[in-house]
């Protein structure tokens, strides 16, 4: 768990190497353009990096999400956190390999594999929020075929994306219980509204309303039973690649600090051998060391197929790294003075970024509630 292997270093210098040639003001410049980061997304599908988690019968690198997070935290690392990373091969092409039908894998899994396909995810709904057990948006079978009717919000990607991997309840004898439907972006029935978000980033937020959404019976992944086990599959990845996204993004602005605090002088010295300025660093440093190794660990526990032990773990790691990364680039900003609070320093364009990451996918207080009832046997509080 401590040491890398040596394919794993490899792949970890290769998309380091991938990242700095993009770096943070070509993801910017994107951002501000309302371009989507087409280039650098498909030259790493093209060298395998999207595909890293898929099973190699299917094209893909057959490693786990210890692979995918170290492209998530490098990309990151470079200026470029791609959020569809997680939506996409974290949490779908999970989903598929692990409980999608063979023809389902044989459909998608090449796609995943090579980065040709993107697939968003949508659970959050506008009532709902952190309460799953309130979500709303139902299938119900029509001969064939389902009709899915319902409202998400916040759905990242579903401008780029081929289809949105959507969480509905359908009814399981006297009960309603969720399952996962791959419905087409391009569907009758689905319509897509930006939301403005004050997050610098080429990915986009969207509410979706789903009126009558017709798909055919193998939009269903796995099977009615599946729906359960497959949603739970998908959520430690999410939460493993979001926490290696941030721990990247708190290494660049970190290393964007460095550099700054070592050849600013205002005192005839450089500011860093000011204390008040070095230590702070320090302090997010450390942090965020403590917030990969929590990373890690949930990643191989993870691929070890040790989910409750992963579980705990991928939260603790989500939470861990939101924080370090709030504050890592809170503290960047702050060293760096004024140009903190330029576009030209590339540290204040990650503040929307990090902020969400205390919020989303799940946020730190609902992680709270986790570890204290499930590893602190706290009586549940909500
Ligand atoms: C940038 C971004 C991208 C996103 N992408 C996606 C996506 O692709 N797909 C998707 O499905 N969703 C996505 N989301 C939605 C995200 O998962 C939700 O915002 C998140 O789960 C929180 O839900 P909510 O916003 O409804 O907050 P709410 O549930 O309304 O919570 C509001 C506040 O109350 C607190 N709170 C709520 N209940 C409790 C409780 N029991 N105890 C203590 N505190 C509580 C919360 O912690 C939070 O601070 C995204 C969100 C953002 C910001």
């Amino acid at each position: 768990m401590f040491e890398h292997t040596p394919q794993q270093a490899d792949l970890r210098d290769a998309v380091a190497a991938l990242g700095s040639r993009y770096g943070h003001d070509y993801f910017v410049a994107k951002a501000k353009s309302g371009e989507h980061t087409t280039e650098l997304w498909s030259e790493a599908g093209k060298l395998g990096y999207l595909g890293v988690n898929v099973p190699e019968e299917y094209g893909g690198g057959g490693g786990g999400i210890t692979e995918l997070a170290i492209v998530c935290e490098e990309l990151a690392a470079a200026g470029c956190p791609l959020l569809l990373l997680v939506v996409s091969p974290a949490i779908a092409a999970t989903v598929i390999a692990k409980h999608g039908t063979p023809a389902q894998r044989e459909a998608y899994l090449p796609g995943f594999a090579d980065g040709s396909l993107k697939v968003a995810f949508a659970i959050t709904e506008p009532e709902a929020g952190s309460n799953a057990h309130r979500l709303t948006t139902t299938a119900q079978r029509d001969g064939d075929d389902w009709v899915i009717s319902g409202r998400k919000c916040f759905i990242s990607g579903v401008d780029e994306a081929a289809y949105v991997l959507v969480v509905a309840r359908v009814s399981a004898g006297d009960r309603l219980q969720p399952a996962l439907f791959l419905v087409p972006t391009s569907a009758p029935g689905l319509l897509a509204t930006k939301l403005d978000m004050e997050i610098v980033s080429p990915e986009n937020q969207w509410l979706l309303y789903l009126d009558e959404v017709r798909v055919p019976a193998d939009a269903l992944v796995g099977g009615v039973e599946a729906g359960l086990p497959a949603l739970f599959s998908g959520l430690n990845p999410e939460r493993i690649t979001v926490a290696a996204m941030a721990a990247g993004t708190a290494r660049y602005a970190l290393s964007r600090a460095s550099t700054y605090t070592t050849t600013r002088k205002v005192w005839g010295r450089p500011i860093g051998a000011h204390q008040g300025v070095s230590h702070p660093l320090a302090h997010a440093a450390v942090q965020v060391e403590l917030a990969r190794l929590m990373i890690a660990k949930a990643a191989a526990l993870y691929d070890a197929g040790r989910d409750v032990e992963a579980g705990v773990a991928a939260n603790m790691a989500k939470y861990a790294a939101a924080d370090a990364a709030a504050l890592a680039v809170d503290t960047a900003i702050q060293v760096h003075g004024g140009n903190g609070m330029t576009t030209e320093y590339g540290v204040a364009t990650l503040l929307g970024a990090v902020r969400a990451g205390r919020i989303a996918p799940v946020s730190r207080e609902m992680i709270l509630n986790f570890v204290a009832q499930h590893v602190l046997d706290q009586p549940k509080s909500y």
